[in-house]
């Protein structure tokens, strides 16, 4: 059964926006997957991490592909658009994260889900909220109820 799967999409070197565009894309284009939605784009500065600030989204996934599966995937999309990780929260041409997966707990030594500093993360909970604001986490419960991060975060029109 195809999951509700939500992905977030963050780029602070180059032309973010259109990398972004371009991942987005190719998720569409996953076995099994179709793509449901996709939010704005946000601009917000970069929090442990260095360089120009980043643009953010978040997209939601149908998907048949497992957790594990997913993850191996979207670390090929990042490897497609040139990411180095020379030293540790390093800049990024593009970085994919998976947020939530349905209702489901995955505690694996390379994956845990939901992603742990999601609800503390403006540049993720916010586009996630304007994408699902009725969904619940399964650990925090309904994701429009969790308090906003204190981070700036600008809507791109
Ligand atoms: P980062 O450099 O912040 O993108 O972290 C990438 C590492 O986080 C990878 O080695 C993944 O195996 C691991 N990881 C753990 N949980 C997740 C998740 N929910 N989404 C993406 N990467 C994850």
């Amino acid at each position: 059964m195809a999951e509700r799967v939500f992905i977030g999409l963050g780029a602070n070197l180059g032309d973010a926006r259109a990398t972004l565009e371009a991942a987005i894309t190719q998720l569409a284009a996953l076995p099994a997957t179709e793509l449901v939605a996709a939010s704005a784009c946000y601009r917000s500065t970069p929090v442990d991490a260095q360089g120009p600030d980043f643009v953010n989204a978040v997209a939601e996934l149908h998907t048949a592909l497992e957790p594990l599966a997913l993850l191996a995937a979207l670390q090929a999309i990042e490897a497609a658009h040139g990411r180095e990780r020379p030293y540790r929260n390093a800049p990024r041409t593009l970085d994919l994260d998976l947020l939530l997966y349905g209702q489901r707990l995955v505690d694996e030594p390379s994956l845990t889900v939901p992603h742990p500093r999601l609800h503390e993360r403006a540049f993720a909970l916010v586009p996630l909220i304007e994408l699902a604001p009725g969904f619940v986490h399964p650990r925090l419960g309904p994701l429009a109820a969790l308090p906003r991060p204190d981070q700036a975060l600008e809507r791109l029109p």
